[in-house]
């Protein structure tokens, strides 16, 4: 039996923990054995000293021991999923899943509500009328047969150590340990029971990840996780110094998702689409290389089938695919530039908090969406404005929230004389 204290104690000094111990600590946290303040201290005590490899394997090992994993090897093929770490106006699962289900790959994804100023993909897919998020596993499995594709929210029997973990850490400021997102993030995913991943861990701004060398950090060691665990993993680094396209807020995503399906979509997420799509399919049972996979994934999306696989993904899991169901929100302001120039800059943080103002996501854990609210980034970095082009559209329930949506957002705008350099939107790939 070990002791918490002793655990903690050791790991506040810096030494490495054996695998068994770790194990026995999360497994223990997780049966409620072991006490949140004990948790609390030992997810400081990591924040502090790290864990070494050996213990991030160990500790994501047992996260996915802590409840139920998913055999998908019952569908004979190779299965692939997709996951972001999150970011602003990131709704590229909506669009790469169909991508893919067109081009003949089963794609299967568990997914997660919002966290603080980023978007979730199940809090985006509820906007659609009658959509429903919840399947059985044996549902889900049979969906994924013979629809390719499902995206469904996680059950509570998957990985329940990490969603006591997640919320212990949530609160005692330790969630921004490479780690610690590490484990959560693969534990749920090798749980999910997909061959084959590809990550997008976003950086800048508006996302977890500020630089590119944490980053890379980040997705080394996701990578590793992976591979020890049977899985292939191919991780992109992504841009996130400005929203991904121009929609933010949960109706207005699945708006532009379905127009970047048609091929009508913002350049920025039709570039990551195809990037990311070209991996998963060279990830895949295809026996294509990723040039090829980008080729199909193309074809795909200019020939229509990508969005026909939308249509049958949204009325397979009891949803309308007509865009005019999509709720609306009542009141539209724009936000007018304040002089002449280039946009140098996005503050996409605070562009991610004005979108949740506005009632887009949740400030505490159980308030309710508004889904059809939230912000339109019309000029993205580098274009040029004369003043009074709107910069944003600012889509609210009320005048008085859309009075405060134009202050907040005119200030998440940098505006300067000269054209900043580009940023290609997939800035390196780990592999
Ligand atoms: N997303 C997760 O699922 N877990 C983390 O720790 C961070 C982001």
């Amino acid at each position: 039996m070990i002791r918490p204290a002793e655990l903690i104690e050791r790991k506040r000094n810096g030494s490495e923990l054996p695998a068994d111990e770790l194990a026995e600590l999360v497994l223990g946290f997780a049966h409620g054995d072991v006490p949140d303040y004990q948790m609390a201290a030992f997810c400081m005590a990591v924040w502090f000293r790290g864990l070494s490899s050996a213990e991030t394997h160990a500790l994501t090992a047992a996260m996915v021991r802590s409840g139920e994993t998913i055999d998908l090897s019952a569908l004979g093929r190779r299965v692939v999923d997709k996951h972001s770490t999150g970011g602003v106006g990131d709704k590229a699962s909506l669009v790469i899943g169909p991508v893919v289900a067109a081009c003949g790959v089963p794609f299967a994804k568990m997914s997660g509500r919002g966290l603080g100023h980023t978007g979730g993909t199940l809090d985006k897919l509820e906007s659609i009328p009658g959509f429903r998020i919840e399947l059985a596993h044996d549902d889900f499995i049979r969906q994924v047969q013979e629809i390719g594709l499902a995206i469904v929210g996680q059950t509570a029997d998957l990985v329940p150590a990490d969603k006591k973990l997640y919320a212990l850490r949530d609160v005692t400021a330790t969630v921004d340990q490479v780690s610690l997102i590490a484990s959560s993030i693969m534990s749920k995913k090798i749980a999910a029971g997909a061959d084959a991943i590809v990550l997008d861990v976003k950086v800048g701004d508006g996302a977890f990840m500020k630089t590119l060398d944490a980053a890379r950090e980040l997705a080394e060691t996701m990578v590793g996780l992976g591979r020890e665990a049977g899985r292939e993993v191919v991780c992109e680094l992504t841009d996130m110094d400005q929203p991904l396209g121009h929609a933010v807020g949960n109706a207005l995503e699945i708006r532009e998702a379905v127009e970047t399906l048609r091929g009508e979509g913002p350049p920025d997420l039709h570039e990551l689409v195809l990037s990311a799509a070209g991996h998963l399919l060279a990830l895949s049972d295809l026996g294509v290389g990723v040039e090829e996979g980008r080729r199909r994934a193309e074809e795909a999306i200019a020939g229509g089938a990508a969005v026909e696989a939308y249509e049958r993904w949204i009325r397979a899991q009891g949803g309308d695919p007509d865009l005019a169901s999509l709720p609306e929100a009542p009141v539209v302001h724009d936000v007018p530039a304040p002089e002449d120039g280039y946009v140098n800059g996005i503050a996409t943080t605070a562009l991610g908090v004005a979108s949740l103002h506005l009632g887009a996501g949740r400030v505490a854990k159980d308030d309710e969406i508004d889904h059809a609210v939230g912000v339109l980034a019309l000029a993205k970095r580098g274009d040029r404005v004369e003043r009074g082009t709107p910069l944003a559209a600012v889509h609210a329930r009320t005048e008085s929230d859309a009075e405060q949506g134009v202050r907040e957002l005119a200030a998440c705008y940098r505006i300067a004389e000269t054209a900043p350099d580009p940023v290609p939107i997939v800035l390196d790939v780990v592999r």
